[in-house]
């Protein structure tokens, strides 16, 4: 790679997790001499969560700024470069990526439309919900797909929980899309009613009214039947209204109407259904993309049309061989996809052959808050197809954030940060009181 400049665009699972690696390796604080290459990470935001906690950030049962990490930050430790910027096109012929100028929230320029050129570029730009063009979903609901996107679900929630108990009125809060985001999402929901009511809330979880909406026969489509059907005991057991075979055609300033005709009410509304890769990158020519946008990759993680331009997580699609169905949008699948470019990256620029990566299942995990949790083993592994609920998956679950922190902060950083987690959930308020 010598003196190549490898441009990461997206510092999420995938993306942070390469540039944080490459940036330890390569990066400028090593103190070696001759050519060494330039890693340059942007991002559309300046810090980073881990998203699967995204769910918890828009309840208020975890505190965001204790969670987050601010890139400039993690450049300085890491030796990487990083500037804000939100990608919105590719000119494959002069190897240039265009960014969207910066604006302020009340729409003042803060950086002007700029390009930045590679020799290397690394698409980890993730995924949106997917409103499969459902009139009123862009107007009416919460996305859950950023940190602000949670954070501002979380302000009005807060605001609406105020009101509820000063009208002593329900609050109904309607979720559409019951996979691991809306699943995970209701049950932080009550978790927050009870602990609201432990701190003087007196009667707001009889007042919260929690519906999950799903299409489909059963939630949690991506799971083993086993779990679909604990989680949805657990959740009716919990007070959550799971409705299913209901597709919502429409959405108002009130709440759903199903492709029935019946309303669905709702004073607070979370799409949570289906993912879709960035509108743009199915305009970039030459490049191949499926009809959720996301760009076509070969084995080695190179999109199909183009060996300079790489992608990986939710904003690409593979296909293994011999497969039939193209990889899920996991964290799984993006940090595996991250390791394998980390490894090899360098051979693959130098254009050495490479083994295709390969993915390696090791289950899936769910969490119903501090309730339960809910764990496939997968084909890999000591426990090959198991099963596991409870403390045990608890702590998979939380194994796979504090993992990930361990990647970005290195083993001892990671580890002590885990351990003022555990402080503070001692000491301090177990949901956002302010
Ligand atoms: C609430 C919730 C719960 C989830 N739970 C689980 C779970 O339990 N298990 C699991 O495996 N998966 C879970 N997922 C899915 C998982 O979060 C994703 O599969 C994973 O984050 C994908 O990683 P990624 O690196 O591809 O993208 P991301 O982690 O989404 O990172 C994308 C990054 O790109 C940046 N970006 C986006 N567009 C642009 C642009 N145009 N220009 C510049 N930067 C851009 C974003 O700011 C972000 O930093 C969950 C998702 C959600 C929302």
């Amino acid at each position: 790679m010598k003196d190549q400049r490898i441009v990461i665009v997206g510092g999420g699972v995938a993306g942070l997790e390469i540039a944080t690696a490459l940036g330890r390796r390569h990066g400028i604080r090593r103190r070696r001499r001759g050519p060494r290459p330039t890693i340059i990470l942007i991002d559309r935001d300046s810090a980073h969560i881990w998203k699967p906690m995204l769910h918890t950030l828009a309840a208020g049962t975890r505190d965001l700024a204790q969670q987050q990490l601010t890139y400039i930050a993690q450049a300085h430790d890491a030796g990487f470069h990083y500037q804000q910027g939100e990608l919105c096109g590719i000119d494959r012929g002069s190897r240039r990526i265009a960014l969207a100028p910066l604006l302020a929230p009340d729409g003042r320029e803060l950086v002007l439309a700029r390009t930045v050129s590679y020799d290397a570029l690394i698409l980890a730009v993730g995924s949106t919900a997917n409103d499969f063009g459902t009139p009123g979903v862009d107007e009416f609901c919460y996305l859950l797909d950023t940190r602000l996107a949670a954070e501002a679900f979380n302000q009005e929630l807060r605001i609406r929980m105020m009101q509820s108990l000063v009208r002593e009125e329900a609050l109904r809060i309607a979720i559409v899309g019951a996979g691991a985001t809306g699943v995970e999402l209701a049950a932080e929901l009550v978790q927050l009613a009870e602990a609201a009511v432990a701190y003087g809330a007196d009667g707001l979880d009889r007042q919260f009214r929690i519906t999950l909406i799903e299409s489909g026969p059963r939630i949690l489509a991506a799971f083993p039947e086993r779990i679909a059907q604990l989680a949805t005991q657990r959740l009716r057991s919990l007070g959550v209204d799971v409705r299913l075979d209901t597709r919502v055609a429409r959405v108002t300033a009130h709440g759903f109407v199903t492709a029935d005709g019946e309303s669905i009410a709702a004073d607070l509304r979370v799409w949570a259904a289906g993912v879709e890769a960035p509108a743009f990158l199915a305009e970039v020519d030459g490049l191949q993309t499926t009809r959720n946008h996301q760009v076509v990759v070969d084995g080695n993680l190179r999109a199909v049309g183009d060996p300079r331009i790489f992608a990986l997580g939710d904003c690409a699609s593979l296909t293994p061989a011999g497969e039939t169905q193209a990889l899920a949008p996991t964290a799984q699948v993006a940090h595996q996809q991250a390791r394998y470019l980390i490894r090899h990256l360098e051979d693959l620029l130098l254009g050495k052959p490479v083994a295709p990566y390969r993915y390696r299942d090791f289950g899936a995990l769910v969490s119903l808050g501090h309730f339960d949790a809910y764990g496939s083993l997968g084909k890999f592994g000591f426990f090959e197809g198991g099963f596991i609920k409870g403390r045990a998956a608890q702590l998979s679950h939380a194994m796979l954030y504090r993992s990930h922190q361990s990647r970005l902060y290195g083993f001892w950083r990671g580890g002590l940060i885990w351990l003022v987690d555990l402080i503070n959930r001692r000491v301090k308020p177990s949901i956002r009181l302010d």
